[in-house]
């Protein structure tokens, strides 16, 4: 069978390109190795263009923002299921000095419809140093949108269909053959297992472990509050906690330690006992060394392309960014510079382009 693309990896960013390439009619088959410890499986699905950490709005934030939200209401509205919701946050500030920041950006015209102060007592939440809400927030059930996708999308539904890239890809004038089928063009989207890949795997992704928490609570409010970690309601009584982030923890397991972390800092803003850790789940986020995604076209195998290093925000960025990549390729419009592979292709190595030739 022919196709236009191959996509291997239905992780956030692989589930949007198929929904995107849908849109304008192009034929694709999508693979997935059905690892249940990804990035995206562990995701809590929250969105927001804010850096709450510095209070700024985080990079092409708004921009993002909107493109997505009218992406994501779309996939609403075809599933028919409310995959994306609106949600407030609160932000619990740790200090008079974040305090005074926020209230500075709020009365900023950028910032005047997205941060707001909170006056109201929220639950038994203690907010010693004052709280604010960004107005400009959503929830992406990721698990429901990704079974979304893959009962739309998904050939061969069994969850195992593994991309074996070195044994079995073929290029012949310009046509990817791989199983019997041929295609026009690959995007992988295959998260930190690209570190495996010798196609890309030159590229400075850093594997950055995030771990989170199923808790049944009668405490926890009902909205979403952030105090450097998060608090999600899912039905009632349950709450998504998280998340960890480390760089040095590669262990492929939930640990001890982040759960005591995870709990000790929400007990700073709320009395914890009573409150009952039902599951753990772990995941490994695609992060850059520049904070900034990985995509765009292999430097020598052509029609080869890569979207990777979302780093802790993919709902956020993805949507806008495959649609761009789609530009790149259909209309020749430029790719952002600052999220263009080309910026590391001065690291690529022999392994590399031995692979590249051993193609043909
Ligand atoms: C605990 C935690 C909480 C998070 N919370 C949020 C949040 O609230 N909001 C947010 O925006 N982001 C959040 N993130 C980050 C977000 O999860 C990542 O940015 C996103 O999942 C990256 O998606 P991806 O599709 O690029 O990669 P991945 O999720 O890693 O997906 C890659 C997919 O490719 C598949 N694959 C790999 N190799 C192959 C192969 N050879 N053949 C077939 N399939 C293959 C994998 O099985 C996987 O399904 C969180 C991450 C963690 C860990």
């Amino acid at each position: 069978m022919n196709y236009d693309f191959l996509i291997v990896g239905q992780g956030i960013s692989g589930s949007i390109v198929a929904l995107q390439l849908k849109k304008i009619s192009k034929k694709f088959k999508l693979l997935e190795s059905g690892n249940p410890n990804t990035s995206s499986r562990a995701a809590a699905g929250i969105v927001h263009p804010i850096s709450l950490k510095k209070c700024n709005l985080s990079w092409r934030g708004r921009e993002f923002y909107d493109f997505g939200k009218a992406f994501y209401k779309e996939i609403n509205f075809q599933s028919g299921i409310e995959l994306y919701k609106p949600y407030k946050l609160l932000r619990v500030f740790a200090s008079f000095e974040e305090q005074n920041n926020w209230i500075g950006k709020s009365n900023n015209e950028i910032y005047k419809n997205i941060l707001s102060l909170n006056k109201k007592v929220i639950g038994s939440v203690e907010t010693k140093f004052g709280s604010g809400i960004v107005e400009v927030c959503s929830r992406l059930s990721v698990n429901e949108f990704l079974n979304f996708v893959r009962r739309s999308s998904l050939e061969n539904k069994s969850l195992k269909n593994d991309f074996f890239y070195p044994e079995k890809l073929k290029l012949k004038e310009n046509k990817f053959y791989y199983q019997g089928d041929i295609y026009s063009k690959i995007i992988m989207c295959d998260g930190v297992n690209a570190l495996k890949n010798p196609m890309f795997n030159y590229l400075p992704i850093i594997p950055n472990k995030g771990e989170i928490l199923k808790v049944f609570s009668e405490t926890l409010p009902n909205q979403i509050i952030n105090c450097g970690i998060f608090s999600l309601p899912e039905i009632k009584n349950i709450f998504t906690v998280g998340s960890t982030y480390s760089n040095e923890d590669q262990q492929n397991k939930s640990t001890e330690i982040a759960k005591e972390y995870l709990m000790k800092k929400l007990n700073k803003i709320i009395d914890t006992d009573g409150i009952e850790i039902i599951d753990q789940k772990f995941g490994f986020r695609p992060t850059t060394p520049d904070r900034k995604p990985l995509i765009g076209e292999h430097p020598i195998i052509k029609n080869l392309y890569i979207i990777n290093g979302m780093g802790s925000k993919a709902i956020l960025m993805a949507p806008l960014l495959i649609s761009e990549l789609l530009d790149t390729i259909y209309k020749n419009k430029p790719l952002d510079s600052l999220v263009n592979i080309e910026r590391f292709a001065i690291k690529i190595e022999d392994v590399n382009i031995n692979y590249a030739k051993s193609l043909e």
